[in-house]
């Protein structure tokens, strides 16, 4: 899922402030299973902001409403009246969600409130950790599912730097060490073998280095 991080509460108010009428729109998907944007989210903000505004004497208007995807136009529709009601919208979804509303609304001014992190899974409650960088063309069969790529800190393909102890990494000694992962996991697997093989430098090109991608299925496409 994409993780991300509401933004804080003063800057907030930076963004909104030049505004009477606001919307703060949630998104049911991604940023409510980080805590940065869901419907629980969209309450609290709402809620804080009025507060913070109230104590320093300025009028604003707040509507809440949350849809289940703000980067898909089926769920976005649903927030065109509210969107249509006020001055600008104050979107607590990912990057990709604030700009698919802005599309589709475009006379609206649609404003981000949540810092979009990385792509990750969610290790434990409270705990989100980064596992893929999007690069385009997924190489996780040589290394036992573990991104050498997002997870070591030097991206070695390799082999080790040697610099880990007991299993963290020399770089962040509260992070696991990738390739002590990978190598867990291939003997694991009986796998050890793949590391016989040279593994040459990433090609990046499939990357964002090669500016904004595109996915097409012509098989869905109309
Ligand atoms: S190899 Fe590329 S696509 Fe696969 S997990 Fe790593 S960064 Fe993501
Ligand atoms: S300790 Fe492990 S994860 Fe850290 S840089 Fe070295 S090989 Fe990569």
């Amino acid at each position: 899922m994409i993780v991300g991080e509401q933004k804080p509460i003063e800057e907030i108010k930076e963004i909104v402030a030049p505004y009477k009428n606001i919307l703060i729109l949630g998104c049911g998907t991604c940023v409510k299973t980080c805590f940065a944007g869901g419907e629980d989210e969209v309450a609290v903000l709402t809620s804080a902001l009025r507060l913070a505004f109230k104590k320093d004497g300025h009028k604003i208007n707040i509507e809440e409403h949350t849809v289940e995807r703000q980067c898909e136009d089926e769920f976005i529709h649903e927030a065109a009246e509210a969107v249509a009601r006020n001055d600008a919208t104050l979107s607590l979804a990912c990057g990709a969600g604030v700009q698919a509303v802005a599309r589709r609304f475009v006379k609206a001014p649609i404003l981000p409130g949540v810092n979009t992190t990385f792509m990750g899974v969610l290790e434990k409650q409270g705990l989100f950790t980064e596992e893929c960088s999007g690069c385009g063309n997924c190489e996780l069969d040589i290394f036992g599912a573990v991104c050498p790529f997002t997870r070591c800190a030097k991206k070695l393909l390799n082999g080790p730097c040697g610099g880990s102890q007991e299993g963290k990494c020399e770089v962040n000694s509260e992070t696991d060490c990738a390739w002590h992962l990978i190598i867990e996991r291939l003997t694991a697997l009986g796998q050890l073998d793949n590391l016989r093989t040279y593994i040459s430098p990433k090609n990046w090109s499939p990357s964002l280095s090669g500016g904004p991608r595109k996915l097409v299925r012509e098989d869905q496409v109309i």
